[in-house]
């Protein structure tokens, strides 16, 4: 056969400068669409060979690096090509197949090429992004077909000539650029062949020839048989991956290894499930819950988006919500359109059922675990907590599911669902219906706690990030019929314990207070704040802060929805226990002649120690504090001497 010269009749002559423009941070993608092509090639002879009953051999892709010749060679053993359709096929399709994408590129002015790339495919034309020629040597699976040579440098013009292929299948050989040597590392092509190939469906071997002729060449040397080296195969990938078997026929162990492969630096997840639906949409997948890794923020997407095995994207952002995207794994689906914009991708019908699938079948396995595992749902909380409560308010559906499995823990630190937290409570207080008293982690006063719980009213844990959101979000959306209402503790106090009316004595001592404390505001105390006395019955606090819960409330979504980046005052009222010894001795002192003094300092000091029992003293107010304490234990250890 003679050579033969061919045009390509694309418009734009000058795609190639463009693409390599364009690409230049993500040229190592050519690995994937050339074996994935192969792999597809491999499909489409067995479907062929199977529809008629024949033989095929096993289908396999080989990797070939050739660091002297500067050579990558991909080969499979696949349907093949004759001449007409390595030109159909690779001359004209690939080719405007890359023209729509450079126009694609274009019209997509405002996205990130990253976005592009990861979901239009470029296919064969990738390959000119690392290579100044690209060879293709094909032998079609069709009887007394010849094989091919098609040989271009990406530009318009192609030629055709003999091909000394004997073996059914393709094989590419990119003669590759300057630029892109570092592929002609075994390690870099490796990586990258781990990196998107690592479950597609048939074997790829990895060769780095010179090393092959190196070992061969010491073989032949060798004088003693044992000096010789076994050369074994080095398969890159997993054919079939985890999410293609039957769930029943898997272990424990069998998901816990396959995260162990994925993600080799993470601890063992808590929890996973198993994703399988063919109909309205094919989607398989393998979803986990990892264990948190509290020094690594997690607002990034973990899991790999795989179309029939080859992975496609590491960012799932727009297929499912954005609060599951700490969990990890793998979803394999043919559904999601990959050559799409991201506006186009939010409105397609398919996705949202993808979406509203994964929302439903993550809700329902954590129902299950919460029904048949309490415990291990319990011990998953602190992992999982977060993300389900951020679910409950961010997702309709999600709400819907789980609010009433969100849980607290109470004042015994066990953990509590609302509607059981609201049994635990005394029946006989009206006050107390419909009410959840929360108690703010590292905030809220904890002798109010202890209080509460001697006297059989629990309280339960918040912290002050996701948790305002929720009691929002639950206050607003109601829980069933019913209205709840989520109160601090500290202001809750009142409606739970008993109060006798204030006696004469008390509004004196509240007096005493006000001239003592609010006389001389402290720096950086806000000037609003104010004196209380309350008689609580059988109460062994002397003194605690009440904050402004609206205000606080406020103050603290502000601040998390990031509006604010200063700290907004909140009202406070130090609230005084008449019938607390310290507090009596504090008034019989200052009623008394010279000894003045020394209840002003007792005021302060019990003003500090409801500080420390809640929120803490800030560091100015620490100096004051411990110089104040010293003169007082000095004076109080005077008198008793
Ligand atoms: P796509 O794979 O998206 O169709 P490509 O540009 O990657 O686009 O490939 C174009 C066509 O060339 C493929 O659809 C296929 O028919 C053919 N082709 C590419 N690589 C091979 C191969 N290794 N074996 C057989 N046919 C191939």
């Amino acid at each position: 056969m003679t050579s033969r010269k061919g045009n390509i009749s694309v418009n734009t002559t000058d795609i190639l400068p463009i693409i390599k423009k364009w690409l230049y941070s993500e040229h190592d993608i050519f690995v994937r669409e050339l074996v994935s092509n192969a792999c597809d090639a491999i499909t489409k002879r067995q479907t062929l060979a199977r529809s008629q009953g024949a033989e095929t051999p096993e289908g396999k892709v080989l990797v070939e690096v050739n660091k002297e010749k500067k050579t990558i060679t991909i080969t499979d053993n696949g349907i093949g090509m004759s001449e007409e359709e390595v030109e159909k096929y690779i001359a004209q399709l690939a080719f405007s197949g890359a023209e729509e994408f450079v126009n694609k590129m274009k019209d997509e002015g405002g996205e990130t090429k990253t976005d592009i790339i990861g979901k239009f495919g470029l296919g064969f034309y990738s390959a000119f992004m690392v290579a100044d020629q690209v060879v293709v040597d094909s032998l079609s699976m069709n009887s007394g077909a010849k094989a091919t040579r098609w040989t271009s440098k990406g530009e318009t013009e192609y030629e055709f000539s003999e091909s000394d292929k004997t073996e059914i299948g393709t094989t590419i050989t990119l003669h590759v650029n300057t630029e892109s040597e570092e592929f002609l590392d075994n390690w870099k092509t490796r990586q990258t062949l781990t990196n998107y190939c690592d479950f597609m469906p048939y074997p790829i071997e990895l060769v780095d020839v010179n090393q092959v002729e190196k070992t061969l060449e010491e073989n032949a040397k060798a004088e003693k048989e044992e000096d010789k080296k076994t050369l074994t195969p080095d398969i890159i990938n997993d054919t079939t991956p985890l999410w293609k078997k039957d769930p029943s026929t898997l272990t424990d162990e069998d998901y816990k290894n396959f995260y162990k492969k994925m993600y080799p630096m993470d601890q063992e997840p808590l929890f996973w499930l198993h994703l399988n639906v063919d109909h309205p949409f094919t989607l398989q997948g393998i979803l986990y819950f990892p264990k948190l890794n509290p020094s690594k923020p997690v607002n990034e997407s973990n899991i790999k988006l795989y179309s029939k095995q080859v992975f496609v994207s590491d960012n799932v952002k727009n297929v499912i919500p954005e609060f599951l995207s700490l969990l990890k794994g793998a979803i394999d689906s043919t559904d999601i359109p990959l050559n799409v914009s991201r506006s186009a991708l939010q409105g397609d019908p398919n996705i949202k059922k993808i979406s509203n699938y994964i929302v439903k079948k993550v809700a329902e396995s954590l129902k299950k675990l919460f029904k048949q595992d309490r415990d291990r749902y319990e011990k998953a909380w602190e992992d999982i907590g977060l993300f389900v409560k951020y679910g409950v308010v961010s997702d309709t559906k999600f709400d819907e599911l789980m609010r009433d499995k969100v849980i607290f823990q109470n004042s015994d630190e066990k953990y509590v669902t609302l509607s059981e937290y609201s049994d635990s409570l005394p029946k006989d207080n009206d006050k107390l219906k419909n009410k959840i008293i929360y108690f703010e982690n590292e905030v809220s006063d904890q002798s109010l706690r202890t209080q509460l719980k001697d006297n059989g009213v629990q309280v339960i844990t918040t912290d002050n990030y996701i948790d305002p959101h929720f009691m929002q979000h639950t206050e607003v959306q109601k829980q069933g019929d019913t209205e709840v209402k989520f109160t601090l503790i500290d202001n809750a106090i009142e409606d739970a314990l008993e109060v006798e009316n204030a006696t004469e004595e008390d509004l004196k001592i509240q007096d005493l207070f006000k001239a003592t404390l609010v006389g001389e505001v402290k720096e950086n105390e806000p000037a609003s704040l104010e004196i209380e006395v309350k008689n609580f019955k059988n109460s062994t606090t002397a003194a605690y802060y009440k904050i402004d819960e609206s205000m606080k409330r406020f103050a603290q979504m502000t601040k998390s929805m990031g509006q604010s980046s200063f700290e907004m005052p909140t009202k406070k009222t130090l609230v005084i226990n008449p019938t607390h010894n310290l507090v009596k001795n504090a008034f019989k002192l200052a009623e008394t002649k010279d000894k003045k003094e020394l209840a002003t300092k007792i005021c302060h000091h019990i003003q500090d120690l409801a500080a420390i029992s809640g929120e803490g003293l800030k560091d100015n107010e620490k100096k004051l504090f411990v110089q104040r304490s010293q003169e007082l234990v000095s004076e109080l250890s005077n008198l008793a001497l």
